[in-house]
């Protein structure tokens, strides 16, 4: 019964959230289309445990294929083959560089539509259509594909549900990578900052923007975020000022995150970070600036200077955490 192929990324034997996120929305629409979700995992040693636990998350069968990992064209290889074995209409999978280059990659081996930054995926006519924002996300532009289609979320867009079943069955496949595939290879996988903890999963954001005045004035986020037991993030602004690294950007030209606690420090709130994390459990913003957009999508508003508020939430943290 052909259905819907997704792709799981993994790090040292975990399914990272973005892929959690993309299997549980296959799965859901799998079972709207009427077929089945299949996943594919591609790697060297992942183990039974990490690819079966995707069955949590509605994936009925995991293929397993040895080979090397975190690199775009041996995950090509690897879902063309499938497609091919197993007539599959659709590929949905989570967006990350990583995904976009496996997504188009793939959608030219297969001559497939593909479409990124998908946020909402519909079942029309027993047909998949994506839904993805367009021109600074003012509008939505919907695909509809003529034969296969690749659609490609915005990172985190999908939430992740556990449909209640269990182990998913694991298969080994042989696949003959091609020789373009053969040429990268993989170095070192990590951050370019914090390498213990990945903005995506971090349940705690300290943002900063701005505001801060200066790239010394992220030891004040820091901070914060090292007493809370999180991470650190930033706008387009400073990043491109050299303050902060890029790997840490939130918004329509870095990551989409959604924390349980968004705690943005000195940002004013632009349209383009907004959309990297809207859809954040709580957001607690720190201005000057009474009239500053951010405060419109903020649950939590403090009008005020960060640098005098930052170090006493900081304090205020470590001294309830007895540290
Ligand atoms: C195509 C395109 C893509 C983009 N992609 C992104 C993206 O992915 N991510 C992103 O973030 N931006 C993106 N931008 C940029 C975006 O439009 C904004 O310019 C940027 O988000 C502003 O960053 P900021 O909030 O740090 O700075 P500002 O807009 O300058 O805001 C600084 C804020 O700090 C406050 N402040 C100043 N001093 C203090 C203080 N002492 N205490 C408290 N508050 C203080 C000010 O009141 C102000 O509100 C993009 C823009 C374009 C055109």
């Amino acid at each position: 019964m052909p259905g819907i192929l997704t792709f799981a990324l993994h790090y040292e034997g975990a399914i990272n959230k973005n892929s959690q996120g993309a299997v549980s929305e296959a799965a859901k629409l799998s079972q709207q289309l009427g077929t089945e979700c299949h996943a594919v995992v591609v790697g060297e040693g992942i183990s039974d445990e990490a690819a079966s636990s995707l069955g949590k998350f509605g994936a009925t069968k995991v293929f397993r294929v040895e080979a090397p990992e975190g690199l775009a064209q041996p995950v090509v290889d690897a879902m063309a083959h499938l497609f091919e074995a197993n007539g599959y209409d659709y590929a949905l999978f989570g967006g990350g560089l990583l995904g976009f280059e496996v997504g188009a990659g793939l959608a030219a081996r297969l001559h497939a539509g593909v479409t990124m930054e998908v946020t909402q995926v519909n079942v029309v006519d027993g047909k998949l259509e994506a839904e993805r924002p367009i021109l600074g996300d003012s509008s939505i532009s919907t695909s509809k594909y003529k034969s296969r289609g690749i659609i490609i979320g915005r990172l985190n867009a999908f939430e992740i549900a556990e449909s209640g079943g269990g182990a998913a069955e694991v298969e080994d496949v042989q696949v003959t990578l091609s020789g373009h595939a053969q040429k990268a290879k993989m170095l070192q996988r990590g951050e370019q900052r914090g390498a213990d903890v990945n903005i995506e999963d971090a349940s705690i954001l300290v943002a900063g923007g701005r505001g801060l005045g200066k790239a010394e004035g992220f030891q004040l986020c820091e901070e914060l975020a090292t007493a809370l037991g999180g991470a650190v993030a930033a706008t387009r602004a400073v990043v491109d000022a050299g303050w902060y690294p890029y790997a840490a950007q939130i918004g329509q030209t870095g990551k989409t995150v959604a924390p349980k606690l968004y705690l943005a420090a000195g940002i004013s709130g632009a349209i383009q970070h907004k959309v990297g994390m809207q859809n954040s459990e709580n957001i607690v913003a720190i201005n000057k600036d009474a009239n500053a957009p951010i405060f419109e999508f903020s649950d939590l508003g403090i009008i005020g200077d960060l640098n005098k508020i930052l170090p006493k939430l900081t304090e205020a943290v470590k001294a309830k955490k007895g540290s």
